[in-house]
C-alpha cells in the first residue's frame, strides 16, 4: 500500500521533470520570415536569433512576458458598420494587435504573428495573454484617473474598445 503511493508519487516527480526538460528545450529561428503583407521578411535571421537569446536568457516566465509587452502594441480599432468581412468575428480581431521588433538602429519592424511567434519560439496563446495583460493595464490606468468613465471623451470610447475587445476572449476564441 505505502509502496504503491511512493511509486506514483515518484512516478509523478519523473513526469514533472521530463516534461520541464521538453518545454525548455527551444529552437532559435532557422527560417527567414514568411511573405505576408507586414515586413517579416525585411528581418534578417541574425536580428531574430538575437531576440530569441536575449529572451531566454531571462530564464524566467514572468521576466520573459514582460520582456514581450514592447513588441506588442494595442490597435485602436475603427469598425465599419457597412464592410464586408468573410468572418464577421474575425474581423474584429485579426488587426487587434500589432507586433513590431525594434532593430538597435531605432526602427520598428512589424510583422505578422507567426513570425513574431516563431522568433521567440512561443505559442500565440501566450502571445496573446501578453496582449490581455496589457489592455488590462490601460484599463486600470483610466480607472484611477477617474472621471472620464463617464464622459463621452476618446477615453470613454477606447475603454469600451477594450472591454469589447476583452469580450471577444471569451466569446470568441480564436486559438
Ligand atoms: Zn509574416
Amino acid at each position: 500500500m505505502d509502496e504503491t503511493i511512493r511509486n506514483k508519487k515518484r512516478r509523478r516527480c519523473e513526469d514533472n521533470w521530463k516534461k520541464n526538460k521538453i518545454t525548455s528545450k527551444k529552437i532559435p529561428p532557422t527560417q527567414l520570415g514568411c511573405k505576408c503583407l507586414w515586413a517579416c521578411r525585411s528581418i534578417t535571421l541574425e536580428y531574430r536569433v538575437e531576440f530569441f537569446n536575449e529572451f531566454y536568457k531571462l530564464a524566467d516566465y514572468s521576466k520573459q512576458q514582460g520582456s514581450l509587452q514592447r513588441f506588442i502594441h494595442p490597435q485602436i480599432i475603427k469598425r465599419r458598420r457597412h464592410g464586408k468581412y468573410e468572418h464577421p468575428s474575425e474581423s474584429r480581431r485579426s488587426h487587434s494587435f500589432s507586433y513590431c521588433l525594434s532593430l538597435s538602429g531605432g526602427s520598428d519592424v512589424r510583422v505578422c504573428l507567426k513570425t513574431f511567434c516563431n522568433t521567440f519560439a512561443v505559442t500565440p496563446r501566450r502571445v496573446q495573454f501578453v496582449g490581455e495583460k496589457i489592455l488590462v493595464d490601460k484599463m486600470d490606468m483610466s480607472e484611477k484617473r477617474g472621471g472620464a468613465r463617464y464622459s463621452f471623451s476618446d477615453q470613454t470610447a477606447w475603454t469600451y474598445k477594450i472591454i469589447e475587445h476583452i469580450a471577444t476572449f471569451f466569446y470568441g476564441n480564436a486559438y
